[in-house]
């Protein structure tokens, strides 16, 4: 047995002392289970299917489970802002629930998580689309990108309360590769929060790219009205 298994099954036996929860109304639930409780609230917000109603420059495929709203949206600002890091894997084990999401997500060879803003990062202490993809990564198996394989090279303003053409403006050429290496012949997968116009991931895509990167896909938790 390999390490990453070895790390997968370790990891599993602490659901035994610490169960995973649903992350939107913090009830025990067995590991890759629906919530009962909440579950035909989440059902309204659901997207068919996974799929997202936008398309992004640069993306071939995009998954993206709910509408950002209601007790989605208070969920996803918990584990943000509320210094609630371990929402994250709750997330992850409540979506991949949906095999879709599972199916999804085996098409892609690495995961590279959206890079946080270095102010954002020390202001929260923790880093939630690297969270989210290590979750997948330990739930999925594939690995996630090394620290620093693409970095933000502009410390820019937040994004929220912009308009599209300011977020463009805003995100230009804000992404770069600085490691191409773990991404050679590889289909990566980008994973965020939330997406809004999908500058951010375009802007990603656009820097994989340049770094000879073919095939790239999105996986969000939430899809937000601009
Ligand atoms: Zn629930």
């Amino acid at each position: 047995m390999n390490k990453q298994n070895w790390r997968r099954r370790l990891h599993r036996v602490g659901w035994w002392f610490s169960p995973p929860r649903c992350p939107l109304c913090q009830r025990v639930v067995a590991p890759f289970a629906r919530c009962k409780e909440c579950l035909p609230e989440q059902r309204k917000l659901q997207m068919p299917e996974g799929k997202c109603s936008l398309s992004v420059e640069g993306v071939e495929n995009i998954f993206c489970f709910w509408q950002y709203k209601d007790l989605i949206r208070h969920g996803i600002l918990q584990m943000k802002f509320q210094k609630m890091p371990w929402q994250a894997e709750n997330f992850v084990l409540l979506i991949l629930s949906h095999k879709g999401a599972y199916t999804f997500i085996r098409q892609f060879d690495i995961i590279v998580p959206v890079p946080s803003r270095k102010r954002k990062l020390h202001g929260r202490g923790y880093d939630v689309p690297r969270l989210l993809a290590q979750a997948i990564s330990m739930a999925v198996g594939i690995p996630v990108a090394p620290k620093g394989t693409l970095v933000k090279i502009k410390d820019t303003p937040r994004q929220v309360g912009l308009d599209g053409e300011q977020r463009r403006k805003n995100l230009q050429d804000a992404f770069s590769v600085e490691n191409a290496t773990p991404l050679l012949e590889k289909r990566v997968l980008i994973v965020d929060d939330v997406v809004t116009t999908g500058t951010t991931a375009k802007e990603v895509a656009k820097a994989l790219h340049k770094a000879g990167v073919d095939h790239v896909g999105l996986w969000v938790l939430a899809q937000a009205e601009p």
